[in-house]
């Protein structure tokens, strides 16, 4: 309560020492400090990590927490966080068991008819970041690792290849230009300290025009030549053909592996939907290096990380792929977006004589996101709202004021809702603050 207090009046000092506070406003504040002090109090004994609705239409939204997790998944964190579990128990000889088997025995049967002879195996860290991290660290720690010119990315802010490479403790040797590295690039960077040759998926960007890579096979080959391993971020890391859903460009994690990569690296809440991780699979021998890491203990994840996971998992090796709320919405037929926004704009029609609101439906396209398939759209429908007396950015305000919180495009002085990315439950919630829009009341 103290607390409370003190922090509302210090939020009016603070405005009139600024200046903000005109007169009449200082007297609106003293007037309202004990229902600010209230609201100080509630918030504080509330959650700070909210669910809000995603209506912007980016389906791995980065700042919205990238994939949403599936019943099955949400019900096995809970057995698997609830009670005590066999995270590390061997329950046949009744000892200590490893904690990889519960993933690694899912990813061995998606992973298996890669056709590729040797065994696969997989270990999963914290994010890609920490999986790109532990296998350079791993594989390259006091030699070279060669990467293209035209691969040194920023993925999201903070994670950049040559920073990665440095904290790894492998040397960077670049090779070829910005947009074209040919095989022989490679060779010729070949030396005795040459421990991995890299390649890193351009998840957020394209080079168009005149460029070259070496193919896939090609660098396998090469790295088979010399006896150095071959290792590919994927980022995203599909385990399903996204071909189907009209998703192109994106490497698949089989496609990768039978094209001789010994390692890939991708995230668990990008395209595989489910929570975030980091997986490593590839060569057995390879991926028991990098188990036997000492950073592996640092970047291990947690018994609900591997709940969540083993039951994405289990969705895929059983091919329901409707569980994965991710998948779901990037199959979305588009009839039924736009027959949700049509539903959505005759309710709220109906409902405020459509006073204040002009509603339309536009055609749009929707993102994948995430920092996956950069040319990755899906054609969409939009509910688009303008009106007179409201800015769009004021109705993009008062939706963010909701409760729960929704989170909209504005584009042109128009909000644009994308229903791909909003559950069909969450429809009625629109509908609702929609009309408290045009009310005034948030
Ligand atoms: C997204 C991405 C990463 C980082 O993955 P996180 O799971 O967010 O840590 C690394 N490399 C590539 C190529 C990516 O696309």
């Amino acid at each position: 309560m103290a607390e409370a207090t003190r922090r509302v009046l210090e939020r009016i000092r603070v405005e009139i020492s600024a200046g903000t506070l005109e007169e009449n406003d200082l007297e609106l504040a003293l007037g309202g400090l004990s229902a600010a002090v209230e609201r100080e109090l509630r918030a504080s004994l509330s959650y700070s990590l909210r669910p809000v609705i995603n209506a912007t239409g980016v389906i791995l939204h980065t700042n919205l927490g990238r994939a949403p997790l599936g019943e099955a998944a949400l019900e096995h964190v809970r057995e698997a966080a609830s009670a005590y579990s066999n995270l590390e128990f061997d329950l046949e000889r009744g000892e200590r068991g490893k904690r990889d088997i519960h993933a690694d025995r899912l990813f061995r049967s998606l992973l298996g008819g890669a056709g590729v002879e040797h065994e696969i195996s997989t270990v999963v860290v914290n994010n890609n970041a920490a999986a790109v991290l532990i296998a350079l660290n791993t594989l390259g720690e006091g030699g070279e690792v060669i990467v293209s010119r035209g691969e040194l990315v920023e993925i999201g802010g903070s994670f950049r290849i040559p920073d990665v490479m440095a904290k790894s403790g492998a040397l960077l040797r670049e090779v070829g230009t910005t947009n074209r590295t040919r095989i022989a690039d490679y060779e010729r960077a070949i030396n005795e300290r040459t421990r991995l040759l890299l390649r890193v998926h351009r998840s957020n960007f394209r080079i168009v025009g005149f460029t070259e890579q070496p193919s896939l096979e090609e660098l396998a080959e090469l790295g088979r030549k010399h006896g150095i391993p071959v290792m590919e971020d994927l980022g995203s890391g599909a385990l399903f053909d996204l071909r189907d859903a009209g998703i192109h460009g994106e490497p698949g994690v089989t496609e990768s592996l039978r094209g001789g990569m010994d390692i890939v690296t991708y995230s668990g809440d990008k395209l595989l939907g489910g929570p975030q991780a980091g997986m490593i699979s590839g060569r057995k021998d390879l991926v028991t290096k990098i188990r036997s890491n000492p950073l592996f203990r640092a970047l291990r994840v947690d018994k609900m990380i591997y709940a969540a996971l083993e039951a994405t998992l289990l969705a895929y090796v059983r091919k329901q792929y409707d569980a994965i709320p991710a998948l779901r919405m990037m199959q979305l037929p588009i009839e039924e977006i736009e027959a949700r926004a049509r539903a959505v704009i005759q309710a709220v029609e109906i409902s405020t004589k459509n006073q204040a609101l002009l509603l339309q439906v536009l055609d749009g396209e929707s993102v994948v996101g995430g920092g996956a398939a950069p040319a990755a759209l899906l054609r969409t429908k939009l509910m688009a709202i303008a009106s007179d007396p409201i800015s769009a950015d004021e109705i993009a305000a008062r939706l963010r004021r909701n409760d729960p919180p929704i989170i909209v495009r504005v584009e042109e002085d128009r909000v644009l809702l994308d229903f791909r990315t909003v559950f069909p439950e969450q429809d009625g919630v629109i509908i609702k603050a929609l009309q408290d829009v045009v009310a005034s009341r948030v």
